[in-house]
């Protein structure tokens, strides 16, 4: 009998533990281990933040997971023990024979200085919600959207774009926003559109 350990249940944990689920004979133990209670698909966060739908129904226990046969431990993994087979949980060793980890990604807004205060991310139920308020309170003007990487580009780089109320692309700075650099340029409404 294996123990299997997954950590993080986002989309990659769960996809993977109900796929091993369907594979493995119920002899073995799965796991999924995770800081937070619930499950955010985050695809719908989009539908949160134009005020269409309401953060409770993207969101699920991920204690659920008990119904299909797979164990749910809430709690922060603080570290992992290779040699010895275990992750660290809340001052619990966890043992394990297989290992996979999905804890997705950190975000670190501070990275770009300024960023934080300048606007609201699409990546968390509260951003989402933070985007919801001020397209309520929006009356007109110009909305700035921070593309923070693309696929072909190095995560410390961005560009911005500028859209307007329609949702129609204007232009494109060309400048990059380099998160490492001290210098970086500022989003500024002065700075030259490419139309
Ligand atoms: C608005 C929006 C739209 C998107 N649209 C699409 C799309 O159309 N198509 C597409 O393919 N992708 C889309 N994505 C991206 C997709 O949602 C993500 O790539 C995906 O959710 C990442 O899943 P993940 O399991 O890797 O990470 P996450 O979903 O971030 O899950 C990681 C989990 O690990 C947990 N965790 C992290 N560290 C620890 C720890 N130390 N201890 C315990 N638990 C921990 C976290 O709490 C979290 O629940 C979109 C994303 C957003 C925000």
């Amino acid at each position: 009998m294996a123990e299997v350990v997954i950590v993080g249940g986002g989309v990659g944990g769960l996809v993977a533990a109900k796929r091993l689920r369907g594979r493995l004979d119920g002899g073995h133990h799965i796991t999924v281990i995770d800081q937070s209670p619930v499950h955010v698909f985050q695809p719908s966060l989009l539908w949160v933040a134009d005020g269409t739908r309401d953060p409770d129904r993207i969101a699920r226990p991920l204690a659920r997971l008990q119904r299909r046969g797979i164990a749910f431990r809430h709690g922060r993994v603080a570290a992992l023990d290779p040699a010895g087979r275990r992750v660290r949980v809340d001052g619990e060793a966890i043992p394990y024979d297989m290992l996979v980890l999905a804890p997705g990604v950190e975000l670190r807004p501070q990275a770009l200085p300024g960023l934080a205060e300048a606007g609201a991310n699409l990546y968390t139920v509260d951003g989402a919600r933070e985007i919801a308020r001020a397209i309520a309170r929006f009356s007109g003007g110009r909305v700035v959207i921070l593309v923070a990487a693309e696929q072909d580009e190095l995560p410390a780089h961005g560009r911005i774009r500028a859209v307007d109320a329609r949702d129609h692309v204007h232009g494109r700075i060309h400048e990059p926003v380099d998160a490492q650099s001290s210098d970086h340029p500022r989003p500024r409404r002065e700075q030259r559109l490419e139309r």
